[in-house]
């Protein structure tokens, strides 16, 4: 097996090559600093990775399966397709990977509170679980809009027990969310943690939530190699934040003949902002405490963005993607609106596994390139979560 250099460890300040970093009022400085010695402090303490592979096992059910999707794999008449099977995991997302490590660290800390921010829901129905499961008090802010097109989750947080706090500053999604869950941090942060929820933001939680998240590509890496004797030649997935991708690529990046593309959401189309394809459509710059790429107009104000997942609605994605696609080792691409629509039914319909529209993203990308690859090649995707948060807003986009 060749190997590909490729640096992907930030430095002491959390830069991935040009992007990352910590941009951050000084106020939150020492919280971010404390934040990281006692990640790193955890990190190589026994007991703190025993405890988190219990949960992890116990409590969330990993390992997830990788599972061949034969049915698509036949239909398609290409490559191989694995899907790597988050949607199964407690909570029906990737996300309570990282929520359950970043509440076993707040435990550490000596933190009664958590906070969280959240697009979908998702990440604020893993948080509101997890702290629900250790006895912790839990806020989790959420963009008015959002909260309305995903009412599911947030019924699922306040039957957990959390406060959810409904933000109807500017376009009301996942960014005004943030700036609130950053506020609040300020203020309360002698016994609050800030649980982030994508590899995003300021050091050191781009690295420690892709720590967090790594497991998928761990788990997948030893299946593949036992269901097949060897590496896949692609890995698929979408990206938001981009934590369930970075969670998957990561193991596999020392491995040159695996190649991996990431899915940004297309929205309608990569014209004017009815969108959130950075990659597409961005420049870089800084946004709430870290260097990457952002939509941003030529005055450097956010704009609007739009797709029709929630997870993926955002103007800006994690530095490591960011770095990872400038030395050529990953690439980004995106799928619309109505290609994630049609694969979120093509995949009910063939495989009896309705996805998150998220995770669509990701099948729309297999249904293209899969036709174009033998039938000895092998795909990897990642099904970040499942999808019955969407079947509403999904039937009434298909006319069901
Ligand atoms: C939140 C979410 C995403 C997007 O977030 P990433 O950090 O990019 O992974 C993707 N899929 C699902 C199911 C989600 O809930």
């Amino acid at each position: 097996m060749s190997s590909f250099v490729v640096d992907s460890q930030p430095d002491a300040q959390g830069h991935f090559g040009p992007f990352g970093g910590r941009f951050v009022p000084e106020t939150l400085m020492h919280p971010l600093q404390e934040l990281e010695a006692e990640y790193f402090r955890a990190q190589q303490d026994p007991a703190f990775q025993k405890e988190l592979s219990y949960y992890l096992r116990e409590f969330c059910g990993r390992p997830t399966p990788l599972y061949h999707a034969e049915r698509l794999t036949r239909e398609l008449g290409g490559a191989r397709i694995y899907l790597k099977r988050e949607d199964l995991l407690h909570t029906g997302a990737h996300k309570i990977n990282n929520s359950l490590g970043q509440v076993l660290l707040a435990k550490r800390m000596g933190k009664t509170r958590v906070i969280a921010e959240t697009g979908a829901g998702q990440h604020g129905v893993a948080t509101a679980t997890v702290a629900a499961m250790f006895g912790l008090q839990c806020v989790v802010y959420m963009g008015a809009h959002d909260c309305e097109r995903q009412a599911l989750n947030v019924y699922r947080m306040r039957m957990l027990g959390a406060e959810v706090v409904s933000v109807k500053a500017g376009q009301q999604t996942l960014k005004e969310a943030i700036n609130e869950a950053m506020r609040d941090w300020v203020t309360n942060v002698r016994h609050t943690h800030y649980i982030l929820g994508t590899a995003y933001g300021a050091h050191p939680y781009p690295l420690m939530v892709r720590n967090f998240q790594r497991v998928i590509g761990d788990e997948a890496r030893r299946q593949i190699l036992e269901k097949e004797e060897r590496l896949p030649d692609l890995l698929v997935a979408c990206v938001g934040g981009g934590s369930n991708a970075i969670g998957l690529f990561f193991p596999f990046l020392g491995d040159a003949s695996v190649k991996m593309v990431g899915v940004e959401a297309g929205g309608e189309g990569i014209v004017g902002n009815r969108h959130a394809a950075r990659f597409q459509g961005g420049s870089i710059g800084v946004l709430q405490g870290t260097r990457s790429f952002i939509l941003q107009d030529e005055a450097g104000q956010i704009q609007l963005t739009h797709s029709v997942s929630a997870g993926l609605d955002y103007a800006a994605v994690g530095p490591e993607h960011a770095w990872l696609r400038e030395q050529g080792r990953a690439e980004y691409t995106y799928a619309t609106d109505d290609a994630a629509l049609a694969a979120f039914q093509r995949l009910a319909r063939l495989e009896g596994i309705i996805p998150a529209l998220e995770s669509s993203h990701a099948i729309a990308e297999v249904i293209r390139r899969a036709p174009t690859m033998s039938p000895q090649q092998l795909i990897i995707v990642n099904l970040s979560g499942r999808g019955d948060k969407d079947v509403a807003q999904a039937a009434e986009k298909l006319k069901l």
